[in-house]
């Protein structure tokens, strides 16, 4: 067999990680571009993985052999030679696989060190106490790492040496002291381990290798691997690196240390990192000593300062990318140990990729594929500050990112109380229903005890960019005590707390946070994926409040406004009642001439906010009787009514003797007296709640979500559709009148037929037709169809005859194409599905692209066959994922809508997705 296994420094592949582990592959690249690497060889991951193979694990055939000519390089090029008892070559043996795992393998230094190459080491440096601090420190990581030796063992008599010395770190003990520690330690490797420490250097190397591959199997990696889903793809097996041993711990003219090129947590343009002197190997990130921040080597070792600047400068160079790095200064020769890409916060990350991209190190495209856009959405939220190190009082499901305090609350009318004089609160609920919405408002934060990630809370706080905390199971909400409690603790109305809806945790008290950062860089990264992007990106936002954020974010028009959010507020639910609840036609008109100047001003503020961007309005989507409260309710109510007419009339009774009373002295009654016992009053409250329960019995269904909502109701009651159509058409002529350049759209929800869409049409072009004669202004506007319902996707060509516009709504479209009822394949089998495999992700999360996506690729084919220019876009969740934007992309939509905190992030994955379309087609161009 000559089968390779063993790379010197000078012939590696710097670009091959999966065979030469990412340390192996770029201490090769840098020894090539001519840095001061000490010189060394890596054993491929080929040689792990057919180690690991064996049944009894052996080194395969080869490997030995090569390791031996290795060696006899680096004692050329050393001048030392490996065993040797007057000038003994040492080595480390570290591990390193293509994907970086720290500290999850093991590596051991000073190799080749026995009772008489330590003579030589100490002959040859005439350093007694540098050659008993190796030793000593190769026989606990050879003694850990290689033969088992649990590591306290060695702590435990380090630790009696240093007492007995009265020695306060490493640095004050004696030569004699750490001969003492070496014979100890050796001692300690006898008696665990039952034979003498290993003599014979090769034997030593050998056992070293074998550890370092067994290391990849060992539960820690293997555990590392799984959680940070690193797969065989991704790394496989490690490499073993042999590198020439040099010595940070030789004396006070000799150092160790770590450096990134610029600093990881605010991107600075600065040397950072920290250093220790007369130390080795992991001195620096172990804690023994507290090491200096690089800066002070500027005075302490002037040269090596300016030789450190250099390493910097030219790693970042040839690299274009930040480097953590490691370096070893002996007797002052700086040589660098290890480089890798720096991992940073998303701020930093990018900070560094916008200036390096000013510096020209690397193109605009190059910035805008290093940031992933998904950790933007570190940078767009405040978070717990990250020095801030408390244990959470609970836990929840993360489910709308960011961090928030404020006092708590039980009620959304308690929140709105409290919000109106200027308190920040915390809505914590059991779980949120929309009459909820404006504790929303109010609220800096919305704690659940039940529900998952999809929950009305979840959702909404989404779409408002709030932090929620959802599903907190520990946690006992007593709505009517105003307490929670969790374990032992209370939680009472006005404690303060804080959230974190990005890991799901909940503290108590005020926890210090830091602020969403729209740095200047960020926005000049997103100009640059503007211009890349094809996709246009539109935000959902339904109230003028979100529509000014969403601009904020860069938004470039409204994808989605819900009018119903509209009809939620408080003053205005009771006349959207009175219209679901009206026995006649002119009952129903009276309702919605009151609701038509509400929705007009919205719409106006809104378009107002956007000009001239375009508004999409879609049409009251939801079953009606959602606006109305539940059978349970009206019955409890109505039953605890008649209790309270009962002693009313009780009341009645008494008030009419004290009137008897008071006349007989001629004084009036106050009058809440006279009201209090005025049963009429009772008694109209009662006969509202008999008419609404009346109503809601009637309008119950057997399946809502495919019951009589959307266009259906468009069509049944045209007298709603018609006065939305009239609230936003009267908006954009006022507009228009006033100068205002506006692009309202019209949409229609639930689609399933070309005829509904004609049928709503007619009411547009009547009430437009009629607006512009009143205000006596052109306006224009765009009238589409939602495509959510899998018969309207069939019928795409007939539908876009009608239309200007499709937008999927891919949350009704994966439910309908699944015949999956959300809340009920996440609840009960969803889970499973996912865990068995039988489904990869949960496509309410990720879009199915290849089920609901290819519907959505033939919807759009057939769509433009009959209308060439039909403009398509995408709404709801899916809207705002990376890879789902990609797929937007490839089957050529117009534009996506998502919420509007996830506008950055889904601009970034659309400038992604056309650049590496690109790439790809360039490929494939080439291959052709
Ligand atoms: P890790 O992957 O855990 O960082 P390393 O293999 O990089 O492990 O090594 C651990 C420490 O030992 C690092 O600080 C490294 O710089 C140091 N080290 C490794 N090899 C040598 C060597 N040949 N000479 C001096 N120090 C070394
Ligand atoms: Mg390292
Ligand atoms: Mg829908």
């Amino acid at each position: 067999m000559n089968n390779k296994w063993a790379y010197s420094y000078q012939e590696g592949d710097g670009k091959n990680k999966q065979l030469l582990g990412g340390k192996g592959a770029n201490l090769c690249e840098i020894t090539q571009i001519g840095l001061n690497v000490p010189p060394g060889f890596v054993i491929s991951t080929d040689a792990c993985l057919n180690y690991l193979a064996q049944p009894e694990h052996q080194l395969p055939e080869g490997v030995m052999a090569q390791t031996r000519e290795q060696m006899a390089m680096l004692e050329t090029a050393t001048g030392k030679r490996f065993g040797s008892a007057t000038d003994p070559l040492l080595v480390s043996v570290r591990s390193g696989s293509a994907m970086s795992m720290p500290g999850m393998m093991d590596t051991i230094l000073n190799l080749g060190l026995n009772s008489q190459t330590l003579m030589g080491l100490i002959a040859h440096t005439r350093n007694e106490r540098f050659g008993y601090d190796s030793y000593r420190r190769f026989i606990q990581l050879f003694g850990k790492v290689a033969l088992g030796v649990p590591d306290e063992l060695f702590d435990e008599q380090f630790d009696a040496v240093k007492k007995n010395v009265g020695a306060e770190s490493d640095v004050g003990l004696q030569a004699a002291d750490l001969k003492d520690i070496s014979e100890r330690f050796l001692a300690v490797v006898r008696h665990h381990t039952g034979r003498p420490f290993p003599e014979d250097p090769y034997e030593q190397l050998e056992i070293a290798i074998k550890a370092v591959f067994n290391s990849w199997s060992g539960k820690r990696a293997v555990d590392y691997r799984r959680e940070f889903h690193i797969t065989s793809d991704m790394a496989n097996g490690t490499a073993v690196n042999v590198v020439t041993m040099v010595f940070g711990n030789m004396g006070n003219d000799c150092a160790t240390g770590v450096g990134f090129t610029r600093n990881p947590a605010t991107g600075e343009n600065m040397l950072y990192g920290e250093y220790l002197t007369n130390a080795q190997g992991e001195d620096v990130v172990a804690g023994i000593r507290t090491p200096k921040p690089l800066q002070e080597m500027a005075q302490e070792m002037p040269s090596l300062y300016t030789q450190l600047l250099d390493l910097r400068n030219k790693l970042e160079r040839h690299y274009c990318e930040i480097q953590d790095f490691e370096f070893t200064i002996e007797k002052g020769v700086l040589y660098c140990l290890q480089t890798r890409n720096g991992k940073m916060n998303a701020s930093a990350m990018v900070r560094t990729s916008v200036e390096m991209a000013h510096e020209g190190l690397i193109s605009e495209e190059q910035a805008l594929l290093r940031v992933n856009p998904q950790h933007l959405e570190q940078m767009l939220y405040p978070r717990l500050d990250p020095k801030f190190k408390g244990t959470p009082l609970a836990t929840g499901l993360p489910a709308s990112p960011g961090a928030a305090s404020g006092q708590v609350v039980f009620d959304a009318d308690r929140a709105e109380a409290l919000g109106k004089q200027g308190l920040k609160v915390i809505l914590v609920r059991e779980e949120t229903k929309p009459e909820d919405i404006h504790g929303f408002f109010a609220a800096q934060g919305i704690l659940t005890s039940r529900g998952g990630k999809t929950s009305h809370a979840a959702v909404v706080a989404r779409g408002m960019g709030k932090p929620c905390v959802a599903g907190a199971e520990g946690i006992h909400v007593e709505v009517q005590l105003r307490k929670a409690f969790v374990g032992g603790t209370v939680i009472k109305e006005g404690d303060v707390i804080t959230l974190d809806g990005t890991s799901g945790s909940i503290y108590l008290g005020a926890v210090p946070k830091v602020e969403a950062d729209f740095s200047d860089e960020l926005i000049t990264l997103l100009g640059w994926a503007d211009k890349a992007a094809r996709l246009k990106v539109m935000a959902n936002a339904d109230t003028p409040n979100d529509a000014a954020r969403a601009l904020k974010y860069g938004a470039m028009g409204i994808g989605l406004c819900r009018t119903e959010r509209m009809f939620n507020a408080a003053e205005r639910l009771p006349i959207v009642i009175d219209m679901i609840v009206a026995d006649t036609a002119e009952q129903r008109q009276a309702a919605l001439d009151k609701l038509l100047p509400i929705q007009r001003a919205d719409f106006k503020e809104v378009f107002k906010t956007m000009s001239p961007r375009p508004v999409t309005v879609r049409l009251l989507d939801p079953p009606i009787h959602e606006f109305l409260p539940s059978e349970q309710q009206l019955v409890d109510e109505l039953e605890q009514l008649r209790h309270l007419r009962l002693s009313v009339q009780g009341m009645e009774v008494l008030v009419e003797t004290a009137k008897l009373l008071a006349g007989s002295n001629g004084e009036p009654l106050p009058s809440s007296v006279h009201e209090l016992g005025d049963t009429r009053l009772v008694d109209s409250v009662i006969t509202r709640k008999e008419q609404i329960l009346k109503k809601v019995r009637a309008l119950r269904e057997v399946n809502p979500m495919l019951g009589h909502r959307g266009v259906r109701l468009g069509i049944t009651f045209p007298e709603i559709y018609t006065m939305q159509i009239r609230a936003v058409l009267e908006a954009a002529a006022d507009c228009t009148k006033a100068g205002i350049p506006v692009s309202p759209e019209i949409m229609v929800p639930q689609v399933c037929t070309a005829e509904e869409l004609k049928h709503v049409k007619k009411l547009v072009q009547s009430v437009h037709q009629q607006v512009e004669a009143t205000f006596g202004v052109k306006v224009s506007y765009q009238f589409g169809s939602m495509m959510e319902v899998v018969r309207a996707c069939m019928r795409a060509e007939s539908l876009a005859a009608e239309a200007e516009f499709f937008s999927f709504g891919t949350n009704d479209l994966t439910q309908a194409t699944f015949s999956f009822s959300r809340e009920d394949a996440e609840n009960k089998f969803l889970p499973m599905y996912n865990e068995r495999e039988i489904l990869q992700d949960n496509p309410f999360e990720v879009l199915d692209v290849k089920g609901v996506g290819r519907l959505m690729g033939l919807a759009v084919g057939w769509g433009r066959s009959t209308h060439p220019t039909l403009k398509v876009g995408i709404c709801g969740e899916h809207g705002g994922h990376p890879a789902s934007i990609r797929f937007c992309d490839e089957i050529g939509l117009n534009y996506v809508s998502c919420s509007g905190p996830r506008v950055p992030i889904a601009r970034l994955a659309a400038a992604h997705a056309q650049i590496l379309l690109g790439k790809e087609k360039a490929v494939t161009d080439k291959a052709v």
